[in-house]
């Protein structure tokens, strides 16, 4: 559960065509990293996707399921926010819980899926503290915690360590990476950062004016990049 496929997917705001036309495959538990210049329409797609913008055109595939007319809480995605989204008034134990809350889930059931996902993101310490007794990256993992109980079929990410010192966001890089390994559920990764792509990804791809220039391995892209534009933003040696 998991694979996403996007068929002729287009975005226009008035005028303006962000998104011309996208063909795309996600393979189910695939690590994917979208990359390209501030304003090529990486959140733009990555928001189609989430459903938290309708597309222009074209269809959105989740798991073989046509999901293009359907909420976002209906896609069965868990966009993971910039740890600026915590509530500030709510324990970590609450904002963990809150997308379960708002579902009406048992309270044990809560209980018990906020204690494993708090396990998982080392935060078991934590749970009654509020956001602002945390350090940035124990606020990250917060952000992450309220995606993960709500175990979703994809993870999308924002550039979620923008906000980042760098030292912090490598650490959060290792983190998010072994918790992908640990869950082994598709993520989608938004980056303007060629080491992020290139450290994380199993696919890159790189986005330039809202069209595709490549999709590929990290070693793909970097040995064979398809034109100019490619290899000059992941920097190999063409
Ligand atoms: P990125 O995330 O790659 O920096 P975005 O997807 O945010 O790029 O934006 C792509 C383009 O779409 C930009 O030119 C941006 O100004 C435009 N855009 C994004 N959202 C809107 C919106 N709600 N209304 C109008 N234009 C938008
Ligand atoms: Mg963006």
């Amino acid at each position: 559960m998991g694979s996403i496929t996007l068929s002729k997917v287009s975005k226009s705001f008035g005028e303006a065509k962000v998104i011309p036309s996208i063909d795309l495959e996600i393979q189910d538990g695939e690590f994917v990293v979208f990359v390209g210049p501030s304003g090529c329409g990486k959140s733009t797609l990555l928001r189609l996707i989430a459903g938290l913008e309708d597309v222009s055109g074209g269809q959105i595939l989740i798991d073989g399921k046509d999901v293009t007319q359907k909420a976002p809480a209906q896609r069965g995605l868990a966009m993971v926010f910039q740890s600026y989204a915590l509530y500030p008034h709510m324990s970590v134990r609450n904002n963990i819980a809150f997308p379960l809350k708002m579902a009406k889930v048992d309270k044990a059931v809560i209980d018990q899926k906020v204690q494993d996902a708090a396990s998982i993101l080392n935060l078991t310490d934590y749970l009654e503290r509020r956001p602002s007794q945390l350090s940035g990256g124990q606020r990250q993992r917060v952000a992450i915690g309220r995606a993960i109980v709500r175990e979703p079929s994809a993870f999308l990410f924002d550039e979620p360590l923008s906000n980042l010192d760098a030292a912090l966001r490598g650490t959060m890089r290792l983190e998010i990476s072994e918790l992908h390994n640990q869950l082994k559920t598709t993520m989608i990764y938004v980056t303007h950062d060629q080491i992020e792509a290139m450290t994380m990804a199993d696919k890159i791809v790189v986005l330039n004016r809202g069209n595709i220039e490549q999709v590929g391995s990290p070693l793909e892209l970097y040995s064979r990049p398809r034109n100019l534009f490619v290899a000059g933003f992941i920097g190999s040696p063409r």
